[in-house]
């Protein structure tokens, strides 16, 4: 992602951290900014210039958490809760070739870098175990791209039907013996890939680099979570999981462990500040403040969380404690798009949803800063994404700012939040290099891959009939039993209800 000549941005209104709009130059040197200056500024003389007037510059999004797997799977759900999508699983994911495992990744890839999105976690599954030659195929796709990503294969141990006690025993008999087929290798087997994978990783750490994801507590044993901790730690990588999502993982995790996951996998030794919480929706006071005082990060996907009825997250109340929160998707296989505009307006509108307490609801400024910097230091990237500043690497998204989206600007971050929804996106710069161009990803033929998409989901709608008929055979129990879980009374001290002075007392009002 490197060049030889530099670039010389000129013109340009910029967004981001302390910005509002102001013009400027920004000269890009290899992939990364050197130098940010009023209009004028100096550049080598066999720079690359590029013209940026009528555009607004913002720090490329970073989708903290999302799931190259689900891009072949959008829209085949609709009132689907958490519980029911893991059980759709093997019907919406399963049968993967290596081909459609790179296809289904780089669709997503493609619809990030049009959406102004440069840089995403992605946890993906493989089913019973990662493979090598699979998380190669995914990182290709995104080095294909052009996009940065941390690439994580999504773990654990039991399948969903194993992870709540109970519920097989509900389960028609011909069914609870065709779910005997969705068992997952052994944990020992699973780290053994993950290592060589990590051993043998062959892209640039700076474009794609490895992540370790066991993907939610309660389906991993103990041992199998400190292992995965501990192969996160010694190749300092990320680790990722799914905490807290549904309140149905709430209950068995009290059961399973005497506390929550959260205290949990403190006990472990799990929480650092390379660890990310996936959504947290359920977390309380406490866990929030276990998060922050290790310095670990929440990636709040607010449509998902929304979409799968898993309810709204309190994300004052963690930056109270001092958690570091980034923006994601999710997958679409339950967000059905991968728009970080559409997270971000959402993240904001779900802080206000929850009450008239204006204090508490977050600024479009959080907002912004959660979707850039927060989740570049989720990603392992702080202080080298998520800013338009010296030092940072050059990925930079070019709005148009005669679209009807910017009629008129007011306020930058304010409409980048509030009003943008991609149709704005004119150019992505990922490392210097520009990757969209007039709308555009580089070196894609649009014709060409929707073929190639439709002739993949053709066969897989084909060879996953077993498992779509499987999913409705469960379905009844498992969309009883788990909202049963979920109707089980749990005090939860969130949405500041009669704590939220607490709340206050750290909280500074931002000037207006
Ligand atoms: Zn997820």
């Amino acid at each position: 992602m490197t060049q030889q000549r530099a670039t010389i941005i000129r013109g340009g209104r910029l967004a981001g951290r302390g910005q509002r709009g102001e013009l400027a130059d920004i000269l890009v040197q290899g992939d990364a900014i050197a130098e940010i200056g009023p209009p004028g500024l100096a550049a080598p003389p066999d720079a690359v210039t590029i013209d940026a007037a009528n555009r607004l510059l913002h720090p490329g999004l970073i989708n903290a958490h999302t799931h190259g797997h689900g891009n072949l799977a959008k829209g085949m759900g609709d009132r689907w809760t958490l519980e029911l999508l893991l059980a759709a699983g093997p019907w919406i994911t399963g049968n993967r070739t290596l081909e459609e495992k790179y296809l289904t990744t780089y669709v997503g890839a493609v619809e990030m870098l049009l959406k102004g999105c440069t840089a995403c976690y992605d946890l993906t599954v493989e089913f019973p175990l990662p493979s090598i030659e699979g998380l190669e195929a995914c990182g290709r796709a995104y080095a294909d791209a052009g996009m940065r990503a941390v690439l994580a294969p999504m773990v654990a141990e039991l399948s969903f039907y194993e992870s709540y006690p109970g519920l097989i025993a509900l389960l028609p008999a011909a069914a609870q013996q065709e779910i005997e087929r969705l068992r997952l290798a052994p944990g020992e087997a699973t780290l053994q890939v993950m290592r060589q994978s990590m051993q043998a990783w062959k892209f640039d750490r700076d474009v794609v680099r490895p992540a370790v994801a066991p993907t939610i507590p309660h389906h991993c044993s103990d041992d199998f979570m400190r292992a995965c901790a501990a192969l996160a730690r010694e190749f300092d990588v990320g680790l990722h999981s799914h905490v807290q999502e549904s309140k149905a993982q709430v209950m068995v995790g009290l059961k399973r462990y005497g506390k929550t996951q959260t205290a949990h996998l403190q006990d472990l030794g799990l929480l650092s500040p390379s660890f990310t919480v996936a959504h947290g929706v359920w977390l309380n006071h406490d866990d929030m403040a276990r998060l922050g005082d290790h310095g670990a990060s929440v990636a709040h996907n607010p449509g998902s969380n929304m979409r799968l009825g898993n309810g709204l997250a309190d994300l004052r109340a963690m930056l109270t404690r001092k958690v570091n929160v980034g923006i994601g998707t999710d997958g679409a296989n339950c967000s059905d798009n991968l728009n970080m505009y559409e997270s971000m307006r959402l993240a904001s509108m779900v802080s206000k949803a929850q009450g008239p307490d204006t204090d508490r609801w977050l600024t479009t400024d959080e907002v912004f800063a959660a979707a850039t910097e927060g989740s570049a230091r989720a990603l392992g990237f702080g202080g080298k994404l998520g800013r338009l500043a010296a030092g940072y690497k050059a990925d930079i998204v070019f709005l148009d700012l005669t679209n009807v989206n910017w009629m008129p600007l007011n306020n930058v971050t304010n409409q980048l939040v509030h009003t943008e929804d991609g149709a704005a996106v004119r150019h992505v710069m990922v490392g210097g290099r520009l990757v969209v161009e007039d709308r555009r990803v580089a070196g894609v033929d649009m014709a060409a891959l929707a073929r190639r998409v439709e002739s993949a989901r053709a066969r897989l709608a084909e060879v996953n009939v077993p498992n779509r008929a499987l999913f409705w055979r469960v379905e009844q129990v498992v969309n009883t039993f788990c909202p049963g879980l979920a109707k089980m009374p749990y005090h939860i001290d969130r949405f500041g209800g009669g704590h939220h002075g607490h709340d206050h007392a750290a909280y500074v009002k931002p000037k207006a």
